[in-house]
């Protein structure tokens, strides 16, 4: 009697309890076992953070007020915020297929966090097998904490102000972007803009141009940044032409320039822009419904978290202004913020340039005279020197 008492002491409670399909065990650092109910939203099987964190021994704090909640691990934090798709592992954001829901007064994740995310991201301490559905959540060290390149020698770089620019002119190859009234396409005026801007950077300003396309190539959205990233770039510039909807009455007033930085979009106007920019995802994953979510899904967690906030918003105003004042016959829109999904994960003071309205009659004509184009591209270097100026300046050099 006494020796079968022990035995079943040893033998984890799983092995006996056959699992509801909406239950599963997570194996927690320590090797103890706990059967959790997931709940199901939308085909996606979501785990409670309390549960989460009753089993990894963290801390989950969330707050009702800002919206977020976050998990302390022993040298990690994870951050999710109810109905957004994006969270941030250790300080940098991902994004999700399927949000993050809050479901009677606690927060869910996705388990596509697991298996899409830390996984990959903290290596084979977490393993899912999905089978026995057993969560292991193994122990976790902080060394095993990726920093990502660009970021470690950004870090050394810091101190040497502004060397290197990625230059990435939107859309290409079968991504027209916004056609114009007569047929000119976004993704060529793009182009020319990027080449001659590159050229002024490299030329004038001694600095070294990383283009994320030199031809009529297709390059993904995600690429561009990474690629971005990978160089350790100082500064990520994204040119494009905005277009209005096709309603007759925006057709013909909807004109000027803005220049734009990632965060939550403030106005219609702007999340409109996003949606038409991030739509190039459609060319990315036709299978897949991505880019008809609305806008708002791909903005990027409260930038109040994004150390390249305030670099961004400046450097976006400082571009606008140059770029309004070398070119006065394009109205000047000013400034503007919205998540575009081209802006997201870059690691630097990232801004997207809307030159001018391609979808306007007068813009487009505007926007076939290299002369004009030149001035575009001469008004972003400009933007682009004064920041540099005054990023020194803050340097203290
Ligand atoms: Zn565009």
């Amino acid at each position: 009697m006494k020796k079968l008492f022990i035995i079943s002491l040893l033998v984890p409670l799983w092995v006996w309890a056959a699992l509801a399909p909406n239950q599963l065990t997570v194996i927690d650092g320590r090797g103890g076992a706990r059967i959790t109910e997931t709940v199901t939203f939308d085909k996606e099987e979501y785990l409670s953070l309390a549960d989460l964190s009753a089993s990894w021994n963290a801390q989950a704090a969330w707050s009702e007020l800002i919206g977020n909640a976050d998990l302390k691990l022993p040298g990690h934090t994870l951050r999710f915020s109810a109905d957004n798709t994006f969270f941030l592992a250790d300080g940098k954001s991902y994004n999700l297929f399927n949000p993050a829901r809050l479901y009677q007064g606690e927060l869910y994740v996705p388990m596509e966090l697991f298996t899409r995310f830390l996984i990959p991201l903290w290596g084979r301490s977490i393993i899912w097998d999905s089978k026995d559905r057993k969560l292991s959540l193994g122990g976790i060290s902080p060394e095993q904490i990726k920093i990502p390149e660009a970021r470690r020698r950004k870090q050394v770089q810091a101190k040497q102000g502004i060397q290197k620019v990625v230059v990435d002119p939107g859309h290409g190859g079968k991504d027209p972007g916004a056609v114009g009234p007569t047929g000119l396409c976004e993704k060529d005026v793009n182009l020319e803009i990027a080449l001659m801007l590159k050229a002024i950077l490299e030329q004038e300003h001694n600095l070294i141009v990383v283009m994320t396309r030199s031809d009529d190539t297709f390059i993904p959205l995600g690429e561009r940044t990474k690629l971005a990233n990978q160089e350790a770039a100082d500064v990520f510039i994204s040119i494009h032409c905005n277009a209005a909807p096709r309603k007759k009455v925006k057709l013909k007033t909807m004109r000027g320039s803005e220049t734009y930085f990632l965060s939550l979009a403030k106005t219609d106007d702007a999340r409109a822009t996003a949606a038409m920019e991030n739509s190039a995802i459609d060319f990315e994953q036709p299978q897949k419904n991505v880019a008809h979510q609305d806008a708002v899904q791909f903005i990027l967690w409260d930038m109040v978290q994004n150390e390249f906030l305030t670099e961004s918003s400046d450097l976006a105003e400082l571009v606008q202004e140059s770029l309004a004042r070398k070119l006065p016959a394009v109205p000047n829109r000013g400034i503007n913020q919205a998540g575009f999904y081209v802006l997201n994960g870059a690691y630097m003071p990232a801004i997207l340039v809307e030159t001018a309205f391609i979808s306007h009659r007068d813009e487009e004509k505007l926007l076939k005279k290299p002369d004009n184009l030149k001035k575009i591209a001469r008004g972003i270097a400009d933007g682009l020197e004064a920041f540099a100026k005054k990023y020194k300046k803050e340097l203290g050099q």
